[in-house]
């Protein structure tokens, strides 16, 4: 029996928490922004160009949650039950000047931050004193100690002139392994389960490299979320970027070989490939940083928004409909044939040696995990 947990905290849910929060009507984990400025242009970024800002009128941004509107959403989700928060954007959060108070303020409704960070202000001194006055040690202590978060970090590349050039960036690979290292000197990935997250955006340039950056799951005890494009927005308009069908499967069957090797469970193939499956549909929403609400950030069906609409009656409406209770799998990578679904039946015949009838087309729910964030 292996006693690795495939998962990180706040992003993991027992059998019985989400079988009690789906009876109950509570919602278990939110995927949350921040801002919307980066000062990165990742290729993949699936809020760089996003059309659901634009309220269809090209360059007019909608106004972005003030203060208030922005706790308002953090005081609805803990009404609901939330028990995670997860900070995904709309840009490079740790950079917002009112970093520290507003997750401060989720930490104080006992609701567990997971921070997605580029490192950008964790892994430079200057910066991170200009904007929060501490030095990246001291934030990353306080973000460990005192807030209780998970942290994900970017990790497109080890080499770090190909990170460089994924970002758009000289020079960000050096801070960002200055970064990581504190996040791991402060103790994020002592924890059980780890509170360390790698975020791996697999395309063309980097396919090479992931499965050594696969192997830091085990080396630094780290949780690894290694996806394939999305299909938002910037999947469309870099075209050249995806990896192909064949190379996927390749991929997929190298990383659960890993899994096996290294006894880290599954139950089913995940789009997160080796990691958790995606129950985020059964048991989230996502609220950008305008206040829009879809079910994820890989959908374009928007639910409503807090500015007009308590999060409570969207959330009720969404779950009466129990439109996406059975999933494991990414409808929207499926239908949009990123990973078609006979791909998916196929990997988990073979992976995992079930009929591999789950995701769009299946009924296979196996709500062990409860994810979000791309
Ligand atoms: S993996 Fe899950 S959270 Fe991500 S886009 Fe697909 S359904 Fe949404």
């Amino acid at each position: 029996m292996s006693n690795v947990i495939n998962g990180i905290q706040g992003w993991l849910f027992s059998p019985s928490e989400v079988a009690a929060a789906n009876r109950d009507g509570h919602m278990l984990t939110l995927d949350y922004e921040l801002g919307d400025t980066c000062p990165l242009e990742c290729v993949y970024c699936f809020r760089y160009f996003d059309s659901r800002d634009n309220n269809g009128v090209a360059a007019k941004k909608k106004p972005l949650l003030d203060g208030a509107q922005w706790h308002s959403v953090v005081d609805q989700a803990a009404e609901l039950g939330v028990r995670s928060i997860k900070l995904i954007g709309g840009g490079e959060i740790t950079q917002e000047k009112d970093f520290i108070p507003c997750l401060e303020y989720i930490a104080q409704h006992n609701i567990i931050v997971v921070l997605f960070t580029s490192g950008t202000v964790l892994g430079n001194d200057e910066l991170c004193r200009h904007l929060h006055g501490v030095d990246g040690r001291q934030l990353a202590t306080w973000l460990h100690e005192k807030v209780g978060a998970s942290v994900f970090i970017k990790m497109d590349a080890l080499d770090r002139n190909l990170q460089d050039e994924i970002v758009g960036r000289p020079g960000y690979a050096v801070v960002r392994d200055r970064a990581f290292q504190l996040l791991m000197d402060v103790g994020f990935n002592k924890h059980m389960p780890t509170r360390l997250g790698l975020e791996v955006n697999v395309g063309r340039r980097n396919l090479h490299e992931i499965m050594d950056i696969y192997a830091l799951r085990t080396k630094c005890k780290v949780y690894e979320d290694v996806v394939v494009s999305m299909p938002c927005d910037s999947y469309y308009r870099h075209t050249d970027y995806d990896i192909t069908l064949k190379q996927k499967r390749e991929l997929y069957e190298r990383i659960y070989a890993f899994n096996k090797q290294h006894g880290i469970p599954f139950e089913h193939i995940s789009p997160f490939m080796g990691g958790l499956e995606c129950s985020q549909l059964g048991n989230g929403l996502y609220v950008t940083n305008r206040g829009d609400v879809y079910h994820c950030p890989g959908a374009f069906e928007r639910l409503g928004s807090v500015k007009t609409a308590p999060l409570r009656s969207i959330w009720s409406r969404f779950t009466q409909a129990r439109q996406y209770s059975s999933h494991y799998f990414c409808p929207f990578r499926e239908q949009t044939g990123i990973l078609p679904t006979p791909l998916i039946q196929e990997l988990e015949r073979e992976l995992v040696g079930t009929r591999g009838s789950g995701g769009a087309s299946g009924s296979a729910d196996n709500p062990a995990s409860a994810s979000a964030s791309e």
